[in-house]
C-alpha cells in the first residue's frame, strides 16, 4: 500500500513533496476540500498531542495480526496507524523525514504542522486566500529562524574530560538523559544516557566532529532485564564457538569469513551415486575427508586463525577444525557476516580456492561474553581505532548496544528510546548549539513573531499572528499533559518571559518548582529545532498550495 505522497529532496537538500496524480479520485472543491484536508491532519496531530513531553501518554498499538506495541515515539505511532487520508499521510512522511535527518522531535514537528494548518484554516474561512497565508507563513518562518540564531546557547563539550568519572557531570550526558525523559525506560535513564554518550564517543571522529551512525548497532536480545543492557565494543553475534574445547578468546584474530558451506562438493560422476559394497563406501568416505583436509589446508595457508561461516558443518569437519587449532563459528546470518566483514575490513569468501591472506578480516580481539543472569553467550568481534585514541579513551570502529528485556515490546521501545538519545548526542557533537525545551523556545518565538506582526502591512500581520498562535500549541500541550490548565500556564509563561526577558522559561512538566529550563537542563538541539520549523512550515505551505492547484483546475470549467 503505497502512499500517494512522498517527501523528496532537491539539489540543495531542501525537502519537497511529490503528490502522484489522483485524477481517478473525486475532488471536492475549494474551501470544502481544504477543510477536510485540515480536518484529517488535525485528527492525526491531536492523537500525537497527548504523547508529547515527559508526561505524555504512551500509545498501545495493536496491529491487524494482533501484535501489540507500546510506544511514545511519534514516528512509530504514525507508521503503525492505519491512515488512508492522503493529507494525513503527508504528516507521516513529515515525521519520518524529521526522524531520518535528526532522529528526535518527531512528535513535535507533526503537532506544529497540525497547528499551523488549523490556524491557516481560520484565516481562510475569513476569506483570505490560501496562497497569501502560505506566503505570510514563509516570511514568519524566516524571522523565527533568525530569532533562533539569536537565542541559541552552546553547551560545552570537553573531549578530554569524557572519562567515566566525569561523564555524569558532562553536558552531553545530561542532554542524553533529558532526551530519555518521556520514554518507557524511565528507571534506567542513567544507564541508557551513559550508553548513548559512550557509544557515540567510541565511534566518533572527534577531529572532524563527525559521527557515522552506521558504526553503532542497536541489537535486541530477549531475556534478562533492561538493566543487563550494555554497550559492547565491536560487532556482537548471537552464536557460540562450534566446539566447547575451542579457545574463547582470540587475540589478533585473522578471520576467514566464509559464505560457502563447509562440506565436500558431491563427487563429480555423471550417474547417480550408488554404493553397493564396502569398498565403494570407504572410497567415498576417503573422498570426503580428503576434501575436508583440503579445505582446512586452504584456510591454514591463508594465515587465518578464526573461521566465521555462514553455513553449518558436521561433526567431522568440526573436530578437524579443533584438531587444527582453528576456532570456528557456524550458522552466522547474512547480515552478521556483512557487519563482520565491514568491521574487520575483510572480504566475504564464497569459494575455498579464493581464500588468501588479503581476504582475511582483522580484529584485535574476538571473545565470548556471558550474560549474568541468563548465562546466554554471544561472540564479540572487537577492533580498536588507531586514529583518534588521543583523548585517552579507547575508540573502536564499531559498537553494539545490546538491549535486554523480558519481552519484545520492552526491548523494541527501549531500542527506540536509546536511538533518540544517540541522535541527540550525535547532533550535539556535530553542532553544540542548543535551545531550551519545555516550550521555552516556542514561547520565545511566538512572542517574537507577535511583536513583528504589528510591523507588517496587509495580510501578513494576520498570518504572523496565526503562526504565533500555532507555536503556542507546544507549551500548551506540555502543560495539558502535565495536568495543568493550558491557557493559564501559557499566559503565565508568556508574562514571565516578557518581564524577565528570558527565553529559558518553559513548562515545569515534572513539578520540580522550577520553570527555568536552563537550570533544569531541558535542552533541545538547535539543528533539530530548526529542522522542525522548516519542515512544518514547508508542509503547511505545500498543503495550502495543493488545494489551490485543484481549485484553479476546476475554475477553468
Ligand atoms: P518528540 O518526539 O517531538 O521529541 P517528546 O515526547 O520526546 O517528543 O517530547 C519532547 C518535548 O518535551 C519537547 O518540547 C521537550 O522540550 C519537552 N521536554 C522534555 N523533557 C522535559 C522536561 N523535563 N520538562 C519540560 N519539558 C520537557
Amino acid at each position: 500500500d503505497m502512499s500517494n505522497a512522498i517527501v523528496a529532496q532537491d539539489e540543495l537538500g531542501r525537502p519537497f513533496i511529490i503528490v502522484r496524480d489522483q485524477s481517478s479520485k473525486t475532488k471536492s472543491s475549494g474551501l470544502e476540500a481544504l477543510r477536510s484536508h485540515i480536518q484529517a491532519a488535525r485528527q492525526v496531530s491531536d492523537i500525537l498531542r497527548t504523547s508529547l513531553g515527559p508526561r505524555g501518554l504512551d500509545k498501545i498499538l495493536v496491529s491487524p495480526d494482533g501484535d501489540i506495541n507500546i510506544t511514545n515515539d511519534g514516528a512509530t505511532i504514525l507508521t503503525e496507524m492505519q491512515i488512508d487520508n492522503q493529507i494525513a499521510k503527508l504528516l507521516v512522511e513529515l515525521s519520518k523525514s524529521q526522524d531520518d535527518e535528526i532522529g528526535d522531535g518527531t512528535t513535535g514537528v507533526v503537532i506544529l504542522a497540525g497547528a499551523l494548518l488549523e490556524q491557516a484554516l481560520k484565516l481562510i474561512e475569513m476569506g483570505i486566500h490560501p496562497i497569501k497565508v502560505a506566503n505570510g507563513y514563509e516570511k514568519a518562518s524566516k524571522i523565527i529562524s533568525a530569532h533562533l540564531d539569536e537565542i541559541a546557547d552552546e553547551i560545552f563539550i570537553d573531549k578530554e574530560d569524557l572519562d567515566s568519572n566525569l561523564l555524569a557531570s558532562s553536558d552531553l550526558f545530561k542532554a542524553a538523559k533529558t532526551s530519555l525523559g518521556s520514554k518507557i525506560v524511565n528507571k534506567y535513564h542513567n544507564q541508557f544516557a551513559k550508553m548513548a554518550v559512550e557509544s557515540v564517543l567510541k565511534v566518533a571522529d572527534l577531529d572532524r566532529d563527525d559521527v557515522d551512525f552506521e558504526l553503532i548497532k542497536l541489537q535486541g536480545k530477549l531475556g534478562g532485564s533492561i538493566s543487563d543492557s550494555k554497550t559492547i565494543n565491536g560487532v556482537c553475534i548471537d552464536k557460540d564457538f562450534s566446539h566447547p574445547q575451542m579457545p574463547k578468546f582470540i587475540n589478533n584474530a585473522k578471520i576467514a569469513i566464509l559464505s560457502c558451506p563447509f562440506e565436500p562438493p558431491k563427487p563429480k560422476t555423471k550417474h547417480k551415486l550408488e554404493i553397493s559394497n564396502v569398498e565403494e563406501f570407504k572410497s567415498l568416505q576417503k573422498y570426503e575427508s580428503d576434501k575436508f583436509v583440503q579445505m582446512i589446508d586452504s584456510i591454514k595457508k591463508s594465515g587465518a586463525n578464526l573461521v566465521i561461516c555462514q553455513w553449518g558443518f558436521d561433526d567431522e569437519a568440526n573436530s578437524l577444525l579443533l584438531a587444527n587449532n582453528l576456532p570456528a563459528v557456524r550458522w552466522v546470518g547474512g547480515s552478521d557476516i556483512e557487519s563482520i566483514a565491514i568491521a574487520t575490513k575483510g572480504s566475504i569468501v564464497s569459494r575455498f580456492e579464493d581464500l588468501s591472506s588479503e581476504k582475511l578480516g582483522h580484529a584485535d580481539k574476538v571473545y565470548e561474553v556471558e550474560f549474568g543472569t541468563t548465562r546466554d553467550k554471544m561472540i564479540v568481534v572487537e577492533n580498536e581505532k588507531s586514529s583518534t585514541a588521543a583523548i585517552g579513551k579507547t575508540q573502536v570502529n564499531t559498537v553494539t548496544d545490546l538491549i535486554r528485556g523480558s519481552n519484545k515490546m520492552i526491548v523494541d521501545e527501549s531500542i527506540r528510546s536509546l536511538h533518540d538519545s544517540l541522535c541527540v548526542v550525535r547532533n550535539l557533537i556535530k553542532n553544540n548549539k542548543i535551545v531550551y525545551g519545555g516550550g521555552a523556545v516556542e514561547t520565545s518565538c511566538s512572542l517574537k513573531i507577535m511583536e513583528e506582526a504589528d510591523k507588517q502591512k496587509g495580510i501578513d500581520q494576520y498570518a504572523f499572528r496565526a503562526f504565533s498562535q500555532a507555536l503556542d500549541v507546544i507549551p500548551m500541550s506540555l502543560a495539558e499533559n502535565s495536568g495543568y490548565n493550558p491557557i493559564e500556564e501559557l499566559t503565565k509563561l508568556k508574562a514571565a518571559q516578557v518581564s524577565t526577558n528570558s527565553p529559558h522559561l518553559g513548562i515545569d512538566c515534572l513539578g520540580s518548582n522550577n520553570n527555568d529550563m536552563k537550570e533544569m537542563f531541558v535542552i533541545e538541539t538547535f539543528i533539530g529545532k530548526k529542522q522542525q520549523l522548516l519542515l512544518a512550515t514547508q508542509l503547511t505551505r505545500m498543503i495550502l498550495k495543493i488545494n489551490n492547484v485543484i481549485v484553479s483546475g476546476k475554475d477553468q470549467y
